[in-house]
């Protein structure tokens, strides 16, 4: 489904397109169709290696009910259906690759449009910048068990992308919000064994997702493991075979485990994006909400990473910004040429 993909080239390619999109979360995703329809092509660079932004990596087996016609629809299919349906524009996706640089081109202070230097030394030359970048860079708090980082994919896992993966397996889970919590309940269904690690015994997650868990305690379903805290992983080049952890007080346990998935939050920064000379409020970019235009010429701005008098952080209204920067980015990609509001019904989509 996806477009022309970047991923990974070694060469430090020098690209041109009408528009860069930095973020391919749902609402850069978006992006792409509002600016196709407007006959403006673009590129889509995202640090994750998959499409999908919060979305795909948060919570990709989750409903979401507030998407405009859709009662549910799981994250994961809701990022499906907007590739599918950009998919006609024929985006060029930079994948695993982070923008570290935004470079004025020519003499002017992005009049004459941007040069985005990504992490590998590539470049996208392009007429105007639409910053989608969410939260901006995002990672798992990891925790700090020598040796992790040899495990991570191969039965250390900070997400889970498919529950079936996790069928029939020993799974050791750390922490105490909503993820971890969650996942305890729903990952009781179809492992072998579900071990919840956690160094207290009150959950800071919803109420409601913490009395299900009990209940599947005491139905056996699901090991509590508290008042633990990690302390160490055992395993080969192939995966991890135990999980060892200890109260404050020095008793330790062994777990026998396949899986180990720590729920310790996110860490978020905006990364290079505060470099980059736009003003910033509280950590997010300061726009225009008539146009999303940022502080500086030429660069615009939508989705969760900004702010404005009533902005409010959901996908629709990403959605919403997003049409609104494509008609603001038209007359410096068509300039001179008047833009005539249409409807889609109207103007209809190009064939794929
Ligand atoms: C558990 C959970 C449940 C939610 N439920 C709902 C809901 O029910 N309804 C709703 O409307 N919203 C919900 N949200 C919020 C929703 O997910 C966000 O509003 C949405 O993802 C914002 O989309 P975005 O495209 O602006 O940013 P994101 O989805 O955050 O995507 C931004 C992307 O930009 C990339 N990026 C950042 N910096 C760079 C860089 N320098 N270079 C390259 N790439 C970069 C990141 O890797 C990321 O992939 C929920 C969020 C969470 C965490």
């Amino acid at each position: 489904m996806l477009g022309p993909f970047e991923a990974g080239s070694s060469m430090a390619a020098e690209h041109q397109t009408d528009i860069c999109i930095i973020g391919a979360g749902p609402v850069g995703l978006f992006a792409v169709f509002e600016c196709g329809m407007l006959k403006m092509h673009c590129h889509v660079v995202d640090a994750l290696d998959m499409t999908g932004g919060q979305c795909a990596a948060l919570y990709p087996e989750k409903p979401i009910y507030d998407i405009p016609g859709y009662p549910a629809i799981d994250a994961v299919e809701l990022i499906a259906k907007l590739e599918h349906q950009v998919a006609p524009f024929h985006p060029v996706y930079h994948l695993g690759r982070r923008v570290e640089q935004l470079q004025p081109r020519g003499e002017g202070n992005g009049g004459d449009g941007w040069l985005v230097r990504l992490d590998d030394g590539s470049t996208i030359a392009a007429r105007a910048v639409i910053i989608a970048a969410g939260v901006g860079a995002f990672g798992p708090n990891k925790p700090p068990l020598a040796g992790i980082e040899q495990y991570e994919g191969k039965g250390v896992f900070y997400l889970v992308k498919r529950r079936e993966d996790f069928r029939g397996r020993r799974i050791v889970i750390a922490g105490g919000g909503d993820s971890a919590v969650d996942w305890a309940i729903s990952l009781a269904e179809v492992a072998e064994a579900v071990y919840m690690v956690h160094r207290r015994p009150k959950f800071r997650a919803a109420p409601e997702s913490v009395t299900r868990m009990e209940a599947l305690a005491k139905a056996g379903r699901i090991e509590m493991v508290v008042p633990y805290q990690l302390a160490g992983i055992e395993g080969h080049d192939k995966g991890i075979t135990a999980v060892s952890v200890a109260t404050l007080e020095g008793q330790t346990r062994r777990l026998e485990a396949d899986a180990l998935l720590p729920f310790f939050g996110l860490a978020m920064n905006l990364g290079p994006i505060a470099e980059w000379g736009l003003e910033l409020e509280r950590h997010h970019i300061k726009i225009d909400p008539a146009t999303c235009a940022t502080s500086r010429p030429g660069i615009f701005a939508i989705g969760d990473i900004v702010t404005y008098p009533g902005k409010l952080k959901l996908i629709l209204c990403g959605f919403s910004e997003a049409a609104m920067a494509a008609h603001a980015i038209y007359p410096l990609v068509h300039p001179g040429e008047a833009l005539h509001f249409e409807y889609s019904t109207t103007k209809g989509v190009p064939k794929e």
